[in-house]
């Protein structure tokens, strides 16, 4: 029996976040009629292309140990979003008993109601997207919720009953000085949430950020220094350590027990189907080969792909195939090698030291060791702390 992680995207949010490169729709964009047809159709099509993909790439009956609603703001979505695909899924897989469902939430639409719903249709995990807990901050990053939101998210989630809550940081929005970051920090670890993500700010193409970082600044504040968001991240990795919160993985940190199986699912090269416009998956095919999929990001041509059955074709051979804007990729053994390599050292239990010299040489090893980015940990190789701080050249250095 194959085993599957689901990801399921839903492109909506109230308005678009300055340093945001997730593909979704302002509700302000989407027309009066059209528009909420359209969100209200959406879960239709979500239905299509779980029986299309089950299909073609024959993954009926399939386990599932994880479900992830991601966004986009699926906390916007009505209660039937959840409960519908819930239920397909349960019609065309095994879902893994105890298998972890988690909904990610924008705390000024975590009400007790709409968490209490979640809750009884067997979502068991939610990720809370605090961002920041200022609220000059929130505002510079274009976010819509202030701190008093995120306490009533996380205590209607309690109230709810959920026992495992994630809430998200970003490290080095502008006006986040190291006091108001520390601050952020402090107020995250009196929520007592089960896990934590923190993720070093990065400003992406298509961003609002992008277009104006050029002048440094967004309305008089300053954007944050590289060298800052280091430091603020050594910081946070101190403080949770401090407080019982093991960092599994680079932006990732957790009570004992609590590490996200979804994730971990990605790391270890673990199939998953991504299921949505801008969705992506991972599947390994009967024929033993390995296919990368992303669907187009874009909400009508996701339609009209999904209403012709037209998801795209993948090459015989290795390489990359763009279909109606869908990526498809059947992986080299390059490929298979370079993603074991990064992937596993991304997480803080590294890579089998054996392996890691038989796959990239031992020679490059020993330079990181001595350079300080890497250490042995038993018989894994680990990133050190200064490795993960510039894991993205490490990553583009090790590989074959
Ligand atoms: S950060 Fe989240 S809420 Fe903000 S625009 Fe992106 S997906 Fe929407």
């Amino acid at each position: 029996m194959k085993e599957l992680s689901i990801y399921i995207h839903a492109p909506f949010c109230k308005s678009k976040c300055n340093y945001c490169s997730f593909y979704s729709i302002p509700l302000s964009k989407l027309k009066p009629v059209n528009g909420w047809a359209e969100l209200e159709q959406y879960p239709e099509f979500l239905i299509k292309e779980i029986n299309l993909e089950a299909e073609k790439y024959s993954l009926g009956g399939s386990r599932v140990n994880s479900i992830y609603f991601g966004g986009g703001t699926p906390s916007i979505m009505p209660a039937g979003f959840f409960s519908g695909l819930i239920n397909h899924i349960r019609e065309n897989f095994e879902i893994a008993e105890g298998a972890e469902i988690t909904a990610e939430i924008n705390p000024e639409s975590g009400n007790l109601e709409k968490l209490s719903a979640l809750k009884t249709l067997g979502i068991n995990r939610l990720s809370i997207g605090a961002q920041s807990f200022d609220v000059g901050v929130l505002k510079t990053a274009g976010r819509i919720h202030n701190k008093n939101d995120i306490y009533n998210a996380a205590d209607n989630a309690k109230k709810a009953g959920f026992k495992n809550i994630s809430l998200d940081l970003i490290i080095g929005l502008p006006g986040q000085t190291k006091d108001i970051f520390y601050n952020d920090a402090k107020s995250i670890l009196g929520l007592e949430p089960a896990h934590i993500s923190a993720y070093m700010l990065s400003v992406e193409k298509g961003t609002k950020f992008y277009e104006i970082r050029k002048k440094g600044e967004i309305n008089g504040t300053a954007f944050t220094p590289e060298e800052y968001i280091a430091e603020y991240y050594e910081i946070l990795c101190g403080l949770l350590a401090e407080n019982g919160y093991k960092r599994y993985e680079i932006s990732n940190f957790a009570k004992n027990g609590y590490e996200s199986r979804h994730n971990l699912n990605y790391w270890k090269r673990g199939g998953y189907l991504g299921l949505g416009p801008s969705a992506s998956s991972f599947l390994k095919l009967e024929n033993g080969k390995e296919l990368r999929k992303t669907n187009t990001a874009d909400l009508e041509k996701y339609i009209r792909n999904i209403s012709k059955k037209f998801y795209g074709r993948e090459n015989d051979n290795s390489g990359v195939i763009q279909n109606n804007g869908n990526f498809i990729e059947i992986l080299t053994e390059k490929d298979k090698i370079n993603e074991e390599i990064f992937l596993s050292l991304r997480t803080a239990s590294g890579i089998n030291a054996k392996r890691l010299s038989e796959l990239a040489g031992r020679e490059i090893i020993d330079k990181f060791i001595k350079e300080g980015f890497m250490q042995n940990s038993k018989e894994n190789i680990i990133l050190t702390l200064k490795g993960v701080l510039l894991s993205s050249e490490i990553f583009a250095r090790i590989m074959i």
